[in-house]
């Protein structure tokens, strides 16, 4: 069963007085009755995706300056709703010119995420890695793997890195073509046994698509999805890098593509939710600004 909801952009076309005042709290004008905070979650989880921080002009659509502003908006929200998870799904930072550089734009914006939760999580996304090494941005934000399983209330989580190049290479400063995006073999086994390992139902985080073949595709993202329908346990996978919201399913899995926070100028064009996942299995995202809300089973 799947039920799209009326995303946060829907509700600001109708209520012009969020846009004109600019006071209300985000919350104030969510009207979905279903998304009631009283009513608790088997667990609730925060997720932003492309935040794309840097120290920048804006370039086309991306407004890389106005990322800390949005993502300040965003964690008074996760505040306000007491999420137990923080992920991040990729694309954290953008370009610098230099290494130093690259890393002060990191440190900024991760003063601010790392303060918003301790249980947070960093998916890696093509922008982390094109000019830092990944042991360089994972380092910076204190984790220790690029992808690795972790187990909350029950739920079974998974994080994804698709930063290798077809030969086995992984991304780094600037040795990759952001279309070449694999999961290697080695990978594959992990997460083949890691998902065999474990009875509970499971969410996939990931950054760049499992259920395209177009350049936001993970190239052999057929191999990654026979291993998650062969588990029988994956509920869903979030994942960003096209920076627009999608909703499919494939194989009983429901796929969905977060908007990108980077996207847009004013607080209008920020993006970010919360997801709940019940013990009945029912998801329910949560969307803010122009991300969109959805609820599936
Ligand atoms: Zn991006």
């Amino acid at each position: 069963m799947m039920i799209e909801r009326l995303g946060r952009r829907a509700v600001l076309r109708n209520g012009t007085l969020v846009l004109a005042t600019g006071t209300l709290s985000s919350t104030a004008l969510f009207s979905d009755a279903l998304f009631a905070d009283d009513d608790r979650a088997g667990l609730r989880v925060g997720l932003v995706t492309d935040l794309h921080y840097a120290d920048k002009p804006p370039a086309g659509t991306r407004h890389y300056r106005e990322t800390l502003v949005k993502l300040a908006e965003a964690a008074a929200e996760f505040r306000r709703q007491q999420i137990d998870v923080l992920v991040e799904l990729g694309d954290l930072i953008d370009a610098a010119e230099t290494v130093e550089t690259e890393q002060r734009y990191l440190a900024t914006v991760n003063r601010e995420f790392s303060a918003i939760c301790d249980d947070r999580h960093y998916v890696l996304g093509n922008h982390c890695v094109d000019t830092l090494k990944k042991d360089e941005f994972l380092g910076a934000v204190g984790q220790s793997k690029s992808y690795y399983s972790f187990d909350r209330n029950g739920f079974h989580f998974v994080v994804l890195d698709s930063c290798f190049r077809a030969d086995g290479q992984p991304y780094g400063r600037k040795n990759f073509h952001w279309t070449d995006a694999n999961v290697p073999q080695e990978e594959l086994d992990w997460l083949a046994s890691d998902l065999a390992a474990t009875d509970n139902r499971t969410i996939v985080l990931a950054h760049q698509r499992l259920d395209v073949s177009n350049n936001h595709g993970v190239k052999n993202n057929a191999d990654v999805r026979r291993i998650l329908e062969a588990s029988g346990n994956v509920l869903a996978v979030f994942q960003g890098h096209s920076h627009q919201n999608d909703l499919k399913e494939i194989g009983g899995i429901h796929y969905c593509t977060l908007v990108a926070m980077v996207e847009g100028a004013g607080e209008e064009n920020n993006g970010y939710s919360t997801m709940e996942i019940r013990q009945d299995g029912t998801i329910r995202v949560r969307g803010f600004r122009n991300q969109a809300s959805r609820e599936f089973v």
